[in-house]
């Protein structure tokens, strides 16, 4: 089957609710909806910007999907500091980036607190994008797929196989995240092909075949062709060059 590809833009902690709307705007100028066609475009800005961004969007019919960094799994309570997935719900966020490595290494975020997330932003009708990875003395000492097969498992625990098969997974070597270092293609399919056979074997072909797995560590538009020309990559979460408009909508048009 053929996956449309999820480009999905992840702001990280840059940006404020101005600068936001600016950058939206340009984008929208050098993204219009019929390069859209070929792969959707996922928006992450900070909590404080989604408003601004929502309103962009919606007033202007931009066709980007909306999307959040992190959330609690709780709908409301003493969670000083926390955001609902019910209030991300509510402004129209439809992807919600979980289990980031900056949130599993800076924040504490474990594996049963990324499948708690994962549960509730489905429960809210969102879409969960559950990032995956191994550190680089992981990668060097073989332990690659151990590592990041096991945080498949635990963040998929518990979802059926129809709830699988509407997830998005994102394979994030940690040492390419913000380092420019890339995983090769090949690199990249392998570790995404494998991810799509534990899945299979999980909850089914049906689950893997429906499941869109992304790649993320310092793409760019030089490399997001050759990436996405692989069968298992499924598109890309794009950390710093999706701060800058013109660097990432060529990586939207998928380095056309
Ligand atoms: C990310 O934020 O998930 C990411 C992959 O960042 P970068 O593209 O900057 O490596």
């Amino acid at each position: 089957m053929s996956r449309k590809p999820l480009i999905s833009g992840n702001w990280k902690m840059n940006l404020n609710h101005f600068e936001a709307i600016q950058v939206t705007q340009k984008l929208a100028y050098l993204v219009g909806k019929d390069e859209l066609e070929h792969a959707d475009v996922s928006l992450h800005p900070p909590f404080t910007d989604i408003r601004s961004v929502q309103t962009v969007i919606d007033s202007d019919k931009l066709g980007y999907a909306l999307g959040a960094q992190h959330c609690h799994w709780e709908d409301k309570g003493a969670f000083t500091g926390e955001v609902s997935p019910v209030f991300l719900a509510k402004l129209g966020v439809q992807y919600v980036i979980c289990g980031h490595s900056e949130r599993r290494e800076l924040f504490g975020e474990t594996d049963e607190m990324v499948a708690k997330k994962v549960a509730a932003i489905q429960q809210h009708g969102m879409t969960p994008i559950m990032c995956v990875g191994e550190t680089l003395a992981e990668r060097e000492a073989g332990d690659t797929e151990a590592k990041v097969l096991g945080q498949v498992r635990a963040g998929l625990a518990g979802r059926t196989s129809e709830q699988v098969g509407r997830m998005v997974i994102a394979y994030e070597p940690i040492w390419a995240i913000g380092t420019g270092r890339t995983a090769t293609a090949e690199d990249a399919q392998q570790l995404c092909a494998a991810i799509r056979s534990c899945v299979a074997e999980l909850s089914g072909a049906e689950a893997a075949d429906t499941l869109r797995v992304q790649y993320g560590g310092s793409v760019k538009a030089g490399t997001i062709a050759e990436l996405i020309a692989q069968p298992d990559v499924d598109g890309a979460l794009v950390g710093g060059a999706s701060l800058d408009a013109d660097e990432f909508a060529r990586i939207c048009k998928l380095g056309v």
